[in-house]
Parts: structure tokens; sequence; C-alpha cells
């Protein structure tokens, strides 16, 4: 039996409130196969982002099992957790979440710094070509707050690529964006995926539909 790139397997997360139990996600299975763009659709409270953390290792399953490229993500020791987080995934918020007091440019080499893959002198260059891929490269040197929420998300984008990661995780990356702003991220994260990126992306957005390789519907923490 071939192993899919992502697997989730049983995935419950519950929350004790009140005395009884809820379940944010419930009996969750899921394969992404590399190369997938996945969207990942449902009403608010849905379990969408519980979704998106578990994948990320930011949260845990209560029971049930993750796999990402190989590795048993639900299995991994707290700091194992972060320092795989660090090298496997990158991750896009809907506020961007850029530090306001470091440049576009710093911003990209944080998680090299993090990771310590490349050599220092390699990783300017690198964030610099990255932010050329990704259409900013003329903001290299501004501060966060000097670049329109487009141009952030971009840099955003940038920062999460930073380090190759296995899987591009986003939580309503376009949910801060004017229209057509938006429709260019998802042409950007359209390009990303035909270049090879494996991305799960939660929206709201219903044109991620006609850009998505396949969407995932939730209702009430269970797969549709
Ligand atoms: P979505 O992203 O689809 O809007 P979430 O995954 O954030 O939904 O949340 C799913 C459900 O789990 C919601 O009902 C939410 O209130 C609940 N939930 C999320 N985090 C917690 C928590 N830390 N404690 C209790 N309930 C939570
Ligand atoms: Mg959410």
């Amino acid at each position: 039996m071939t192993q899919s790139f992502i697997s989730l397997a049983g995935v419950s997360r519950s929350y004790q409130a009140a005395g009884a139990t809820f379940n944010a996600l419930a009996d969750v299975h899921l394969k992404i196969e590399k190369g997938d763009f996945v969207a990942i659709v449902g009403q608010s409270g849905s379990g969408k982002s519980t979704l998106l953390n578990i994948l990320s290792g930011i949260d845990r399953p209560s029971e049930g099992s993750v796999s990402v490229a190989g590795t048993e993500v639900h299995a991994l020791s707290e700091s194992q957790m972060s320092k795989w987080r660090g090298d496997a995934v990158g991750i896009v918020f809907q506020f961007f979440q850029l530090l306001p007091t470091l440049t576009a440019l710093e911003n990209i080499m944080l998680p090299m710094d993090f990771a310590n893959r490349w050599p220092l002198r390699e990783r300017r260059k690198r964030a610099l070509a990255l932010m050329e891929r990704l259409g900013v490269p003329r903001h290299a040197h501004k501060l966060p707050s000097a670049m329109s929420g487009g141009e952030q998300q971009r840099v955003a984008i940038a920062r999460a690529l930073a380090n190759e990661p296995e899987v591009l995780l986003a939580d309503e990356p376009t949910g801060n964006l004017d229209s057509a702003t938006a429709q260019s991220m998802l042409e950007l994260l359209s390009t990303l995926r035909h270049e090879g990126q494996t991305i799960v992306m939660v929206t709201h957005d219903i044109r991620a539909q006609r850009y998505a390789s396949r969407v995932v519907t939730l209702v009430d923490g269970r797969i549709q």
C-alpha cells in the first residue's frame, strides 16, 4: 500500500465545555497528494482552522493520526514539533503577521535563520530571489506598514516558502484583501501549485474553487 503525501486518519479534536464534549473535528479522513492545491471550505465554526492547525502541529488531535511527507506529526515531542514545523511547513495568515519592525527582506530571512539550512551569505540572495518570484522585489527594504495588503501578503508567502516547505498552509489568505487583489493572490497560489508546491488553503472565497485542484467541505467538524 502506498502512503499518501499527507494523510489524516480518524482525526478528532474535542473540547470540554460545561461538562459536555464538543467536537471541533470528528473522525476526519483526508488524503492529499504531492502537488495538490486543496481548498477547505465551510461555515464559520466548521473546524477549518482546527484542521489546518493540526496539519501544522500547532494543535494536536484528540484522536487519530496525521502524516505529512513521511513524518508522523501527532507523535512528535514539542521540541521535535517546532523544528519539524520550521523545516517542513510554511504558513500564511489572513492578517499577514509580518514582524512590524523588520523589513520585508528581513522577514523572509527569519525562517532561514531559524532552520539554519543555508549558509548565512546565501540567505539574503534566496530572500531576494523569492521576492522576485512573488512579484515584489521593489519592496525589499520597506517595513510592512509601508506596503499595501496585497504586497504584505506576497511577502508573507515568500516568507512561508523560505525553507522550501513540503506544504504551504494558508488560513483565509484572501480574507483581508480587496476583490481584485484577492483574485491575483489566488492566481499566484495556482502558479505556485503548477510549479509543484503542495498547498492547503482554508477559504470563504467562492472563486477559490476555480483555482484549487480539489475542494473539501467541512460541516460541523466532518468532511462532507
Ligand atoms: P473555523 O475556522 O471553520 O471558523 P474553528 O476551527 O476555528 O472553525 O473552530 C471550530 C469550532 O471549535 C468552533 O465552534 C470553535 O468555537 C471551537 N473551538 C476552537 N478552538 C477552541 C478552543 N480553544 N476551545 C474551545 N472551543 C474551540
Ligand atoms: Mg478559522
